[in-house]
């Protein structure tokens, strides 16, 4: 199977190396200086959750959840409320579960980011949240790099000091841990407009596992690769990325305009 997908070109996206327009293109050794190669990107910016890093399993960000329940005195909240706030919360949903148990948003939300990523770094230290083995891959990708994710920016930056990545990426973005970030998030652009602005790029191609990855980028005007590991088997994505790859080894090839599998 053609990794690209079939109707990226149709729908508006561009193609990775547009022959004949010179002015985006740069000459690049890869492969130990053998060959010159086109590249079409300019930069790659990645999702951090799925991605670089495993994600962190649903009952114990739950448990933070009910952490910050529990330090403003709320000691029996709802299941249905506290799974509500695990993952994908709106700032209005926020307000509403908030307001239902009389807490101030922005202070019950900075209890469950803080919370949430002190629970985060103790899986990194304990290894449960491992770092992917084709993040490797990333070593022959010639281009500078960077990290948009929607955790909490604290969670991001423990993560690279934790295996070392912090030279990997010229620059990396988490949310603050205030509501209003939770607007900011993806799929909004601004953390990646802020991305691509720190790295100077002018060609960025945004690397993710979620609908809300392939989103922000396509709002961004980025080209986007999705990544299907093991966790988006049969995953339908309801929006169309520019490319889909089963691990991030794939990623060279399809940086060096070479869309074909590699098995
Ligand atoms: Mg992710």
């Amino acid at each position: 199977m053609d990794g690209r997908i079939a109707d990226a070109g149709a729908s508006g996206h561009r193609l990775p190396i547009r022959w004949g327009d010179t002015r985006s293109h740069e000459t690049t050794f890869l492969g130990g200086g053998v060959s010159p190669v086109l590249m079409g990107y300019d930069a790659v910016l990645l999702d951090n959750d799925g991605i670089i890093t495993r994600m962190t399993d649903r009952a114990v960000l739950a448990r933070a959840v009910r952490g910050a329940f529990r330090d403003l005195g709320v000691r029996d909240p709802d299941p249905a409320d506290v799974d509500a706030l695990v993952v994908g919360v709106t700032p209005e949903l926020l307000e509403e579960i908030a307001g239902r148990y009389d807490l101030d948003p922005a202070e019950f939300w900075y209890r469950r980011d803080l919370r949430s990523s002190m629970v985060q770094i103790r899986e990194l230290r304990s290894g449960k949240k491992a770092l992917y083995d084709d993040v490797a891959a990333l070593a022959d990708i010639p281009l500078p790099m960077g990290i948009v994710s929607s955790n909490q920016h604290r969670t991001i930056e423990a993560i690279l000091e934790h295996y070392d990545l912090q030279d990997r990426f010229g620059t990396y973005y988490g949310r603050e841990m205030d509501p209003a970030s939770l607007a900011r998030k993806k799929p909004a652009t601004h953390y990646l407009d802020l991305a691509v602005a720190d790295l100077g790029a002018s060609e960025p191609i945004f690397v993710g596992d979620s609908e809300s990855d392939i989103q922000a980028a396509a709002a961004a005007g980025m080209d986007s690769v999705f990544v299907r590991r093991d966790h988006r088997d049969g995953f339908d994505l309801a929006v169309s990325p520019t490319y889909e790859i089963a691990s991030l080894s794939e990623l060279p090839r399809i940086l060096n305009g070479d869309p074909r599998p590699t098995h």
